[in-house]
Formats: structure tokens, C-alpha cells, sequence
């Protein structure tokens, strides 16, 4: 669990809940130490900057690479995707999700909003969304695909390989299932 800033120990708490041995991640050795990692909702452009005071930037970069599972939401999708919009100067990401993605994306009008998303590979009920300034993916790149679009058609659910990013917080909802998913990823590689 990427500790450095944000909303980690909501996170920490459904992933312990699924039985997982869940950890803060604020230093390289306690990065070495997981077989997966969730990088949570809070403000991209200052995770940027804490990862790179902190030297994980780097290690982490080679961890995505190097195919460790990781699940990022709302600012935490900023942070994987290879092109972010809208974002604040010398902001940089950690990329390695073939996405552009935009930050702040519904607007002062609409900062906050909530909807059902029919999502196939996480079965019925629908995944209630929860969208707290939040990004979207503006275009999905030929490795990533989409698995969740609002009416509009707008996409706020991705995956990669071992990647997976939502624009809304999973983790605040008590629905467990892109963690389960996140999860499976870990036990399968
Ligand atoms: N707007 C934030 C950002 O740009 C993301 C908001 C969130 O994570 N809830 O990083």
C-alpha cells in the first residue's frame, strides 16, 4: 500500500478485511517487501513530488515494469498513467498504463457525483461509484483496455496486464471487489 499521502488507510483496511497482509509503503525496502501494491486516492501532483523526495519514484517505475500487480484510484490512476492532462507544472507521472488521462475532469459544476457502473468482469450487482475530483481516461492506449464507461461513454475503469485504475474510490463503498481483483492478480504472478 503506497503510504505516502492520501486516503492509504481506508484502503489498508478493506485489503486487510480480504485476509491480506497489507503493509505501508513509504521507503524502497518496504517496497521490495510486497508482491502487489494500491495507490490511493489524494492529490497526484503531491504524490509526485513525495515520491521523488523519497526516492521510490525509481523503484517504483521498475516495479511496474518488472510486472508487479498494482491498482491505482483516482489520483493514484494519475499516477500510472503514461500521459496526464490538466496537470499542474513539472508534475510527472510514474506511467507504465498506456492511458492519457485528465485530471479534475467533471469540473467545479460536478466535483463530486455518484453512479452505477455495469462492470462484466466484476459480475452483478453494479459497482457503485463514488467520484471525488476525479479524473477520466481520455484515450485508451493499444495495451490497456476500458472496463467501465459512464452513459456518456467516458472511461473510469482500466486494465493492463498486471495494471488495473479506476477513477472512483472502491475503497470507500465497502464493495471489495476490485480489491479481490487486484488481489487474484498477486496470487496469479
Ligand atoms: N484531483 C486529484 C488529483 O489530481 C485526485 C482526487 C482524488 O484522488 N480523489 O490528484
Amino acid at each position: 500500500m503506497l503510504a505516502l499521502q492520501g486516503d492509504f488507510r481506508e484502503h489498508m483496511a478493506v485489503l486487510a478485511s480480504l485476509g491480506a497482509d497489507a503493509v505501508p509503503v513509504k521507503r524502497p525496502a518496504e517496497l521490495a517487501s510486497v508482491d502487489g501494491l494500491v495507490i490511493p486516492g489524494g492529490e497526484s501532483s503531491v504524490m509526485d513530488k513525495l515520491s521523488r523526495m523519497f526516492g521510490l519514484a525509481d523503484p517504483l517505475k521498475a516495479a511496474i515494469a518488472s510486472g508487479m500487480p498494482v491498482y491505482g484510484t483516482c489520483a493514484g490512476l494519475i499516477m500510472l498513467a503514461d500521459t496526464v492532462l490538466d496537470a499542474i507544472e513539472g508534475q510527472q507521472t510514474l506511467g507504465g498504463f498506456d492511458l492519457v488521462v485528465r485530471r479534475n475532469a467533471f469540473g467545479s459544476q460536478l466535483d463530486s457525483f455518484e453512479t452505477d457502473l455495469a462492470i462484466p468482469e466484476l459480475g452483478d450487482p453494479p459497482v457503485h461509484a463514488v467520484f471525488i475530483r476525479a479524473p477520466v481516461v481520455e484515450s485508451v492506449g493499444e495495451s490497456a483496455r476500458a472496463l467501465a464507461t459512464l452513459d456518456d461513454g467516458r472511461v473510469v475503469a482500466v486494465e493492463q496486464g498486471n495494471l488495473l485504475g479506476t477513477s472512483f474510490h472502491p475503497e470507500i463503498t465497502g464493495d471489495t471487489r476490485f480489491h479481490e481483483y487486484l488481489l487474484q492478480k498477486v496470487r496469479d504472478s
